[in-house]
C-alpha cells in the first residue's frame, strides 16, 4: 500500500520505503504504515521527545510563556520541513521523523548547557546533543522485549549521524537529510527574531538595519497600512519564514530539474545541496550575525546562561563523588558506562525545571 502510493507521488531522486535498509532488529511490515512513518511514531511517543517542552530553545521559563521551546521549535522545522518536502517530491514521513528527531538529544538550557557539558565530559569523549540523540534512540529508550533503543530504520540514524560532524558527512547525505537542516536554519532565523523583539531584547525599528528584515518591512508595509506594533511583528515574522520557504523551493526545484536525478543514490553522491540561495544565504548571513551580537550575547541571556552553567558543573561533580544521589533505576546503566558518563546523560536528559528542583535538593536543602 505504502509503496504505490510512495511510487505515485515521490520523485525520482526521494528515498523510498522500499529501498530502505532495514533495521538492527528485523520486524515484519506494518499491514498500512511504512517504515519512516512508524519511525515517525516511534520518536513522537517517546519520553525524550516529550520533555522538549521543558528545555529551552534560546530564552528560559523566567522570561515568560511566549517563546519558543526546543518542543514548539522541532514543530516549526517539521512544518517547514514537509511543506518543501511535498513540493519537491520527497520522502515527507522521513522527513518529519528526522525533523522530530534532530534536537531530541538536546539537554537543559540549550547550547550552554551542551557546553557546560561537553567541558564536564571531557575526559570521556566530550558531549555533544547530536551524538546524544543517538544514544538515546539506540540505547536508554527503552520499548521493546530483549534490546533497548527504538530500533529506527538505518536511514534515520545515519541521517542523525551524519549531524555530528558534518565536514566528515561530506556530500553523501540523502535529500531529506539536506532538507531537514535547511529548515532548521529557516525555522530558527524567523522565530528568534520574533521572540527577540516580542521578549524587548531588540526593538522592530533596530533589526530593520538588517537588510532582511527591512525587505520583509517593506513588503508588509506596502500591503497593509497602519499595523499595530505587534501585528507589525508578527506579520514581518510571517513574511521572513514565507521568503525563506519559497526561496528554498524554488531554488532547489530548478536545481533538480536541471539535474534530473534518477535515484536517491544518485542525488546523494552528487555535489548537489538542499539550500537556500546564494542571495538569500548572504542575507541570512547577516541575520544571524545581528542575532548573535544583539540577542544571543544579551546581558539578560548571558547571565541566566551562567547561572545554568555553574549549577550544571556543581551537579556533574556531586553525581561523581556520589554516585547513589543518581536515581536507582540508572545503577545498572551506571555499571555499564561509568559514573562520569550516566551524570553526563542524567543531567542531560533533565528539563530546564527538573534541573533546577533537582539542583535545589542537592544544595540548598538542609539534609
Ligand atoms: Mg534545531
Amino acid at each position: 500500500m505504502i509503496d504505490e502510493r510512495e511510487q505515485l507521488i515521490l520523485a525520482p531522486y526521494a528515498m523510498f520505503s522500499r529501498d530502505s535498509a532495514g533495521r538492527l532488529h528485523s520486524e515484519p511490515p506494518h499491514p498500512y504504515r511504512g517504515p519512516f512513518q512508524r519511525d515517525r511514531d516511534r520518536i513522537l511517543h517517546s519520553s525524550a521527545y516529550r520533555r522538549l517542552s521543558g528545555k529551552m530553545q534560546v530564552f528560559t521559563g523566567e522570561m515568560g510563556d511566549y517563546h519558543r521551546t526546543r518542543l514548539t521549535h522541532t514543530q516549526e522545522v517539521a512544518t517547514v520541513a514537509r511543506t518543501v518536502a511535498r513540493v519537491l517530491r520527497l520522502n515527507e514521513d522521513l522527513v518529519e521523523a528526522l525533523a522530530l528527531m534532530h534536537d531530541i538529544g538536546h539537554p537543559p538550557y540549550g547550547h550552554a548547557g551542551e557546553d557546560a557539558l561537553d567541558e564536564c565530559a571531557k575526559n570521556i569523549g566530550g558531549f555533544s546533543h547530536n551524538r546524544f540523540a543517538l544514544t538515546i534512540v539506540q540505547e536508554l529508550e527503552i520499548r521493546y522485549n530483549g534490546f533497548s533503543g527504538l530500533n529506527l530504520t538505518k536511514e534515520v540514524l545515519a541521517g542523525q549521524t551524519s549531524r555530528i560532524d558534518k565536514s566528515k558527512a561530506g556530500l553523501h547525505r540523502l535529500l531529506e537529510v539536506q532538507l531537514v537542516d535547511a529548515a532548521d536554519s529557516a525555522t530558527y532565523d524567523a522565530h528568534d527574531t520574533d521572540d527577540a523583539i516580542k521578549l524587548n531584547l531588540v526593538t522592530l525599528g533596530e533589526m530593520e538595519s538588517v537588510e532582511l528584515i527591512a525587505r520583509c518591512l517593506k513588503i508588509v508595509r506596502s500591503a497593509h497600512a497602519n499595523l499595530t506594533p505587534g501585528l507589525l511583528r508578527k506579520a514581518t515574522v510571517h513574511r521572513l519564514i514565507g521568503m525563506q520557504v519559497n526561496d528554498l523551493v524554488l531554488n532547489n526545484m530548478r536545481e533538480m530539474e536541471l539535474r534530473q536525478f534518477g535515484s536517491a543514490h544518485e542525488a546523494m553522491s552528487s555535489d548537489f545541496v538542499i539550500g537556500p540561495s546564494r542571495e538569500i544565504a548572504e542575507l541570512k548571513g547577516e541575520l544571524e550575525k545581528f542575532l548573535y551580537q544583539r540577542v544571543y550575547r544579551h546581558p539578560r541571556l548571558v547571565e541566566v546562561r551562567q547561572a545554568a552553567q555553574a549549577r550544571l558543573k556543581a551537579m556533574y561533580e556531586r553525581y561523581c563523588e556520589n554516585p547513589d544521589l543518581i536515581p536507582v533505576h540508572y545503577q545498572p546503566r551506571l555499571r555499564q558506562v561509568g559514573v562520569e558518563q550516566m551524570a553526563v546523560e542524567y543531567l542531560a536528559g533533565m528539563t530546564d525545571h527538573f534541573c533546577e528542583e533537582t539542583y535545589q535538593r542537592l544544595f540548598l536543602q538542609p539534609t
